[in-house]
């Protein structure tokens, strides 16, 4: 290539075959419903996408005149890109919030931060409540997860709600839907997620022995998990499937998901990437939890912008999560 070569894409003649993906070296290509996205940062203009599709929606822009010959017979069958904001050169540039052809604005993510609060707030309400602390003691830890899932419901129910209003696709907006990776992509991944996962939890350890030392850490600051699912077996396994599973999955689409995709529309990456994860951190509503769950907010959003899916995110969130569900279980049976 003498010139880098832009492509054409018209997402309105895909048919979602799936044929480009594979040709792609370089795994620039992004297909969905309603959408083609190319990461220009990794594309090399090698135009073997434009000649997978027989669809013509990819197809060639290419400012020297060998690959504009190549690309010619698709050139006529594509349309000027004209609707969708992620056909145009600059939402598909590789610093895009455009995800899945959508695009969570500020207003957006300021809904979902806000009912994310309020249905908190009512939460915490319902849990200390009267009502449940006269619940007998076998039925209160059920009272306590099933208001947890209500909680996780209503963000789910929301994002839902925000992304269909736009004909958005759920998996789609939230970076969710899953790509053609390659073996090296995979690998890659699963090294950021585990280095993640090292790294934050030791930062967390050491702030831990530090504050210890200090005598600065809340003597109640490690039994949250207990103090709300108990000790039995029953209880620890709720607490497992609600912070290892469930937990990490709403929280990354809405923090990580939503929120950070609409920040950064407005203030650009990093300081998305910071300020979700201090806000992140804030709703832990522990002085003493707000560094180390900075830290790890933005080991997650850095992973969730860097690998453009949230599912390593969910990764590092689940396993970050069942080392500290694992410890209290250790610690719990272990008394016991
Ligand atoms: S090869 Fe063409 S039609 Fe098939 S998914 Fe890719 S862009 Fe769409
Ligand atoms: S031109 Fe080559 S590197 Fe760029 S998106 Fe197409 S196949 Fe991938």
């Amino acid at each position: 290539m003498t010139s880098r070569a832009r492509l054409v894409l018209n997402p309105r003649a895909c048919d979602r075959c799936g044929r480009c993906l594979p040709a792609c070296d370089q795994n620039a290509i992004r297909v969905g419903r309603a959408y083609i996205m190319v990461d220009w940062s990794r594309c090399d203009g090698c135009m073997k996408c434009v000649r997978a599709c027989d669809r013509g929606a990819i197809g060639s822009a290419a400012t020297d005149a060998a690959t504009r010959a190549r690309s010619a017979t698709h050139a006529k069958a594509v349309a000027p890109v004209k609707s969708t904001a992620a056909a145009t050169p600059r939402a598909l540039s590789a610093h895009s919030v455009t995800v899945g052809g959508f695009t969570w604005t500020i207003l957006e993510a300021a809904a979902m931060l806000s009912v994310t609060f309020a249905a908190f707030m009512v939460k915490e309400l319902f849990l200390a409540s009267d009502v449940v602390r006269a619940l007998p003691s076998e039925v209160v830890v059920g009272a306590r997860a099933f208001a947890l899932a209500i909680y996780y419901a209503v963000q789910v129910v929301l994002l839902r709600y925000l992304v269909r209003r736009r004909d958005g696709s759920f998996g789609d907006s939230l970076g969710l839907t899953r790509q053609h990776e390659s073996a090296g992509d995979i690998a890659t991944s699963i090294g950021l997620v585990a280095g993640g996962l090292v790294a934050t939890r030791v930062i967390a350890t050491v702030y831990s022995m530090i504050t210890r030392s200090l005598d600065l850490m809340p003597s109640a600051g490690a039994d949250t998990i207990t103090h709300v699912f108990g000790t039995s077996v029953g209880g620890l396994a709720l607490a497992a499937v609600m912070l290892v599973l469930i937990g990490p999955f709403v929280e990354e689409c809405v923090f990580r998901g939503a929120l950070m995709r609409g920040l950064e529309a407005r203030i650009g990456a990093w300081p998305a990437i910071i300020t979700q994860a201090v806000l992140f951190a804030a709703f832990h509503r522990s002085w003493w939890l707000l560094f180390p769950m900075t830290v790890l907010g933005v080991a997650l959003g850095w992973l969730a912008h860097e690998r453009k899916s949230l599912w390593p995110a969910i990764a590092l969130h689940a396993a970050y999560n069942s080392l500290t569900v694992g410890a209290v279980v250790w610690l719990s049976r272990g008394v016991g």
